[in-house]
């Protein structure tokens, strides 16, 4: 029988999700739920009602063609009632000025494998290939081994972007078919991480560990710096130390930015995390030093 995922969306010519030219594919579906995630329309596996209210003229032909009262239209703009909504996308069809998008798409595995074999060329030369990100894959636990066993069949250089909230057993048997793990770290504080994220903060070091005793070489941090929760010499220095006491090598610092903000008006949802100010990348060079100083490998973005 084929394999299924739900994917929010196949991204070509990726440059920041690992080494060399590479395809990312995003899968829907996260254990988490980080108050500054920026794809929050991934986060919950299913079709999502994305509202651009800057591209809406007001001519109200969604509110017309919506059968079931999920729209009223209120100073000559729509108002969803999301809770109404049966997804028959009718809104989206009549609107010219494409200010309404369904976000979400179900795929065939051997679907999601020929799109990305159409970029092998560039791989090869490159040293790049698949990225799996989220979301998190590890969601969607049977399409997703399926997907790297065909990208193995094909000798595609396999990236894992991931939270590490799931069990070690699941990640046993993953490794084989990963070349390479891009691991997120937000915290040491347990109480903290699971405050902003819903995160088990033991779980998430115990699968770190876990890949970091099997091949070191296979794994690289990725903490995103993000203002009032960890971009603080203490928060950064308890992890760098963490990671080094792991025997890991490398760790991409990944400045906070703002770009995802917009998704959550788009999805009719309230963005929660206090600071809406982006770090600059030249604000992170004294803890690029900090690390460098415990012996670790650091780079600023990903
Ligand atoms: S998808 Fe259908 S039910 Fe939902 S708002 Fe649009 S027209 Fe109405
Ligand atoms: S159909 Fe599109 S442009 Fe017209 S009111 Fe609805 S969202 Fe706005």
């Amino acid at each position: 029988m084929q394999k299924k995922l739900s994917i929010m969306e196949i991204e070509r010519f990726a440059i920041h999700d690992g080494p060399g030219i590479r395809t990312t594919v995003f899968l829907q579906g996260c254990p988490l739920h980080c108050l500054w995630c920026a794809n929050p329309e991934s986060q919950k596996i299913g079709m999502h009602l994305l509202y651009f209210a800057h591209k809406c003229v007001g001519c109200g032909a969604c509110y017309r063609a919506c059968q079931y009262e999920a729209i009223s239209f209120e100073n000559e703009r729509p108002v969803f009632h999301r809770e109404k909504c049966v997804q028959c996308r009718k809104c989206e069809e009549v609107c010219i000025s494409n200010a309404i998008h369904f976000s979400g798409e179900v795929m065939e595995v051997s679907d999601i494998v020929d799109r990305i074999l159409r970029d092998k060329e560039y791989y090869k030369n490159s040293g790049g290939g698949v990225t799996i990100s989220g979301g998190e894959a590890f969601v969607q636990f049977e399409g997703f081994m399926e997907l790297l066993k065909q990208c193995k069949e094909h000798k595609i250089h396999t990236a894992v972007e991931t939270c590490g909230q799931y069990s070690t057993e699941k990640i046993r048997e993953v490794m084989p078919l990963v070349d390479l793990f891009l691991f997120d770290f937000k915290h040491t504080n347990a109480q903290k991480l699971y405050e902003y994220t819903g995160g088990d903060l033991d779980q998430i070091l115990a699968n770190i560990q876990y890949v970091a005793s099997t091949d070191p070489t296979k794994i690289i941090i990725r903490v995103p710096v993000l203002p009032g929760f960890n971009f603080d010499e203490q928060s950064l220095g308890d992890m760098f130390d963490k990671i080094v006491e792991y025997g890991i090598k490398n760790v991409h610092l990944l400045p906070y930015h703002t770009l995802g903000i917009s998704k959550y008006e788009q999805l009719g949802r309230p963005y929660t995390f206090a600071s809406t100010t982006s770090v600059m990348k030249e604000e992170l060079v004294p803890y690029k030093k900090l690390g460098e100083n415990k012996g670790l490998k650091v780079q600023i973005g990903g």
